[in-house]
């Protein structure tokens, strides 16, 4: 049974073998497993947290090269469903000099919009401790209604609610439908991860703390914000403690993915900590402090190598690093 469901877009990012140049100078692209909830699954799983995606992906090469790589990496796929009429959606990526991506999307549409609420399976969500989201699958239906029906019924089950609101301004109609939108989903979840440009976009707030604040006030269901500052490391805040965790300084090759791993930390962490997701508020500095150490480490060495998947490390390279 997995302790962590994730669900979402799987899709395939296309790398550029340049970093430092626009989608229009690049001349060869490497595929990558993407789609920010799968890669959350697939960090968990590395981590040794076992996990489970949902989502849907093209009954085609796309599609079970995904599976099969999720799979490899020990999330069961046993809810990943194939759409026979939709393809897998991609991702064509090009990274700044600092290995920043910026995403061209084809999804007209793909298959991961396709997930429909009635091949969400309750009794598989109710099995797990934790149930993991984004804000991509909540853009169109009927992936809305399925995302909505899932997270409804992880509530039901008691399960610790994770949201990473993960803006990507090319796939909504206006940024101000993205903005409410996202906000909306920000109802359920007891943990919310956000960057640094998120907390900004959604609270119009450029103060972590008064971001924070005002997300929390808002939304009185959230016990926890990460904010993540990238090479900076993180800010975290709760009712009773906020605090700045700084960044490791590692090689950066690529930091796709690497919000993902952080997520991928965060929720191993917190399922060691607490049984019941109330417990989170409750959490005192010195665990919130080492959750969000191991976390930014995911999340740096995430950084190190190309793609997501592909670079997010096991539990004993992170305590390598930890250590060092
Ligand atoms: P997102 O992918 O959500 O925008 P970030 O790029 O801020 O997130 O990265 C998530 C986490 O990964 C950061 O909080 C940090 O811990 C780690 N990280 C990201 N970039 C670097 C970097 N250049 N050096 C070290 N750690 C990094």
């Amino acid at each position: 049974m997995p302790d962590v469901i994730c669900l979402g877009e799987a899709l395939i990012d296309f790398i550029p073998f340049e970093s430092g140049c626009p989608l229009e100078d690049v001349t060869a692209f490497r595929k990558a497993p993407g789609g920010a909830p799968a890669n959350v699954a697939a960090g968990l799983s590395k981590l040794g947290r076992p996990s489970a995606f949902i989502g849907k992906v093209g009954d085609d090469p796309f599609g079970r090269f995904l599976a099969n790589t999720f799979e490899q990496n020990g999330v069961d796929v046993s809810r990943t469903l194939f759409d026979p009429q939709y393809r897998t959606g991609l991702a064509f990526v090009s990274l700044t000099a600092e290995g920043v991506p910026q995403f061209m999307f084809y999804r007209n549409p793909s298959a991961d919009m396709m997930l429909r609420p009635e091949e969400i399976d309750s009794q598989f969500i109710h099995s797990a401790r934790a149930f993991h989201y984004g804000s991509i699958t909540l853009i169109d239906e009927p992936a809305r209604s399925a995302t909505e029906a899932a997270i409804k019924c992880a509530i039901d089950g008691g399960l610790l609610v994770s949201y990473d609101p993960n803006l990507r301004k090319p796939l909504w109609p206006s940024l101000d439908r993205a903005k409410e939108q996202m906000l909306a989903a920000m109802v359920w979840p007891h943990v919310v991860k956000v960057s640094e440009e998120e907390l900004a976009f959604l609270s119009d707030e450029s103060d972590l703390s008064e971001g924070s604040d005002k997300l929390m006030s808002a939304h009185p269901n959230i016990k926890l914000i990460a904010v993540t500052l990238g090479a900076d490391g993180c800010y975290f805040h709760t009712a009773q403690a906020v605090g700045r965790i700084p960044g490791f300084r590692v090689e950066v090759v690529d930091t796709t993915g690497a919000g993902d791993g952080f997520v991928a930390g965060m929720l191993s962490c917190l399922l060691e900590l607490v049984s019941k997701p109330d417990e989170i508020a409750g959490l005192g500095e010195d665990d919130l402090r080492s959750t969000f150490r191991f976390a930014n480490a995911v999340g740096a060495l995430t950084t190190t190598k190309p793609g997501a998947i592909t670079a997010l490390p096991c539990r004993e390279d992170v305590e390598k690093l930890l250590n060092s």
